[in-house]
C-alpha cells in the first residue's frame, strides 16, 4: 500500500468547522495519475470514494467517513495565465486565483477574494458572492474518473445557484480554464479590498464555521429570518448561531457534528413554523453519525 495512504485520519484536522470522525483511508494526490491510482485502489477494495478540497463547506459527521477520502489541496496546486485565460488546478486557493488574476490585470474574479477553500470545491459548488459566481467564467473543466481523464469544453460545465454538473457526475475535478477580461489593476484591487472589508465587518471570520449554513431561499435573506425568529446566539452544545451573522453556525468550542446537525434541524423547524419557509443546507453533510 502506498505510504501516502493514511488510515483513520481525523477529518476535524482538515475541515474549517473542526468537527467530524475519521476517514477510513485518506490520500493527498499530487498528479492526475495519483488520483486514478487511488480510484482504482478503492474500486478493487469496493470502497466508496469522497473527494474534498479544503473542507470549508463540509460538515463531517461524528462516525467519520467509510472508504477513501481524496483531498485535493496544496499538494495539487498550480496555475498559469495566458492572455485572458487563467488555468488553475483544483488545489489552488480560490482567493489566490482571484489575486493572480488581479496581478495580471484580469477582471471577473474580484468577488472571490474572501471565499475560503479551493478551486475544485468552488467548481463543485459554483461558489460565489456579491453577484459573482464561477460558472459564467468557466471555459473548460478537466477531471479524472476511474477510467481515465476527461474534459468538458465550452458550455458543458452547467451550473445554477450553488449547483454544478460536478454534483451529478461524481468526477474528480483536476483543473479549470477561466476566461477573464482585461481591467485596470487599480480598479480591480480597489473592488477586492472593498469586498474583503465588507466580509470582515459582517462575518464571524474569527470563529470556526463552514460559511453560510443555508442556501438563500427565494425572496428572503436567511440571516434576517433567523434573527427575526430570535435565534441569534442560540446554542446546542458547542454549536451556536453566530451573534455576528445569523446565517452562520459557529463552533464556539468543543462542538460535535451532532450538535451542529441538531441546531440545523432546530433552525429549519423554527423557520418553517414561523414563516413557512423551507431552508435547504448549503453546507455539505458527509459521513456517518
Ligand atoms: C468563513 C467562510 C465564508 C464563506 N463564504 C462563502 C461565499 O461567500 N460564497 C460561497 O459560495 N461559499 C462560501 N463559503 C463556503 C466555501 O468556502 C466554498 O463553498 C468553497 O468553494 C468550498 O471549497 P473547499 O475547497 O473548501 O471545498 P470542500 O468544502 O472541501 O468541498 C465542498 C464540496 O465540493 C466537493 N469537491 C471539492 N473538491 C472537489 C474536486 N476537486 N472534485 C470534485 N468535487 C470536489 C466536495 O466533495 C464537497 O461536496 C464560505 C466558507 C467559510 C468558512
Amino acid at each position: 500500500m502506498d505510504n501516502r495512504l493514511q488510515q483513520q485520519f481525523p477529518m476535524k484536522q482538515v475541515t474549517s468547522l473542526g468537527v467530524g470522525g475519521p476517514a477510513q483511508y485518506f490520500f493527498r494526490p499530487r498528479t492526475p495519475e495519483d488520483i486514478q491510482w487511488a480510484l482504482q485502489f478503492a474500486d478493487t477494495k469496493g470502497l466508496p470514494v469522497t473527494v474534498i478540497g479544503y473542507g470549508t463547506n463540509l460538515l463531517v459527521l461524528d462516525g467519520g467517513i467509510p472508504g477513501l477520502v481524496i483531498q485535493l489541496a496544496d499538494s495539487f496546486a498550480y496555475a498559469r495565465v495566458d492572455g485572458r485565460e487563467l488555468t488553475a488546478s483544483s488545489g489552488c486557493l480560490y482567493s489566490s486565483v482571484s489575486k493572480l488574476a488581479a496581478y495580471h490585470g484580469l477582471s471577473g474574479l474580484e468577488y472571490a477574494v474572501g471565499i475560503p477553500g479551493g478551486l475544485g470545491g468552488a467548481l463543485f459548488m459554483n461558489a460565489g458572492a456579491y453577484e459573482g459566481e464561477i460558472g459564467p467564467l468557466v471555459k473548460a473543466v478537466r477531471f479524472v474518473t476511474a477510467d481515465g481523464q476527461g474534459a468538458w469544453q465550452d458550455g458543458e460545465y452547467t451550473y445554477s445557484y450553488r449547483f454544478s454538473r460536478v454534483q451529478e457526475t461524481g468526477v474528480v475535478v483536476t483543473e479549470a480554464v477561466l476566461s477573464l477580461r482585461p481591467g485596470d489593476p487599480e480598479d480591480i484591487l480597489a473592488k477586492m479590498n472593498d469586498l474583503q472589508e465588507r466580509r470582515r465587518c459582517r462575518q464571524p471570520l474569527d470563529m470556526p464555521s463552514a460559511g453560510s449554513t443555508f442556501k438563500r431561499p427565494q425572496g428572503h435573506f436567511v440571516g434576517a429570518l433567523i434573527e427575526e425568529a430570535d435565534l441569534k446566539g442560540y446554542c446546542i452544545g458547542g454549536a451556536q448561531v453566530s451573534t455576528k451573522h445569523c446565517g452562520f453556525i459557529v463552533n464556539r468550542g468543543g462542538a460535535t457534528a451532532a450538535d451542529i446537525m441538531q441546531l440545523i434541524q432546530y433552525i429549519q423547524d423554527t423557520i418553517r413554523r414561523q414563516f413557512g419557509v423551507e431552508l435547504q443546507p448549503e453546507v455539505r453533510v458527509i459521513g456517518v453519525p
